[in-house]
């Protein structure tokens, strides 16, 4: 015999269309429906909001597709509106946007404040100059071979492995005749390079710069840091004309790494 889903029993169906919630994807409109949710908790998580704060009834909105979720409560009378993203998650302890946005809304903020406190926070957290340890580049590690840029290497725990970014500045010498620099060739272009590496094994650092060519370990025995590795920028991010904007640059884009002032390890 057929039997109703839990949750979706023919009186919760009903009074779901009386509620104010419209779920949006790229191609579709539907009324009365929430992600993942049956009209039964759909009309739980009504029940759970509060009017707003000028006691307005709030109307829910949530948009989908290709594996974002947005949940926005707006209220009908005043305007004010709440909007949480699956990135407003801070930790996997948290719950889901609709949760979140609820949350706030029932505290009665304005996403004007969520922003602020969203920023106040990252300020506290992100790295900022003074965390960035920039040292020479000397190719294979000895500074008989001159000073080729400055590298900066950052790592964080990946679970049980460690993630290494390696940022790398490159000094580009003006060329007197093409291929022809001098080391005397003024510095036309700070080129930034960044290098990742999923599981650093051995010291959390290059070995001290040293002009002996040493007889290098089997390949299986070095560590990821090795003297020959220095030599290896990775990918080219940008060319900046002063040493500041590079400098700068690499800044700004560790936060997409999550390397932050909670997650930095051997910050030194
Ligand atoms: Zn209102």
């Amino acid at each position: 015999m057929f039997k109703t889903t839990p949750g979706h029993e023919k009186e919760y169906r009903k009074k779901v269309k009386e509620l104010d919630v419209t779920y949006y994807t790229p191609f579709h409109k539907i009324k009365g429906y929430m992600n993942g949710k049956s009209p039964k908790e759909i009309i739980d998580y009504f029940e759970r909001l509060n009017e707003c704060t000028c006691g307005g009834e709030p109307k829910v909105m949530q948009i989908g597709g290709m594996g974002e979720l947005d949940t926005h409560i707006i209220c009908k009378q005043c305007g004010r509106g709440i909007c949480q993203s699956i990135y407003d998650r801070e930790s996997g302890d948290d719950p889901g946007c609709e949760e979140l946005a609820l949350r706030k809304w029932n505290e009665g903020m304005t996403q004007e404040e969520i922003r602020r406190i969203k920023e106040e926070k990252w300020e506290k957290k992100r790295l900022h100059e003074e965390d960035l340890i920039w040292k020479p580049v000397h190719p294979n590690n000895m500074p008989c071979n001159g000073t080729e840029g400055l590298y900066c290497l950052l790592f964080r725990k990946d679970e049980d492995k460690i993630y290494c970014c390696k940022w790398t500045i490159q000094y580009q010498l003006k060329e007197i005749e093409p291929m022809g620099v001098s080391t005397h060739s003024p510095v036309e272009a700070y080129i930034l390079h960044m290098k990742r590496y999923f599981d650093v094994k051995g010291p959390l650092k290059y070995p001290k710069p040293n002009n002996h060519c040493e007889i290098g370990l089997a390949r299986e025995d070095r560590p990821t840091l090795h003297n020959d590795d220095i030599n290896d920028y990775g990918h080219f991010i940008r060319a900046y004309k002063t040493l500041e904007e590079a400098k700068e640059g690499a800044l700004a884009r560790c936060g997409w790494q999550r390397l932050n002032r909670e997650t930095v390890i051997n910050r030194r």
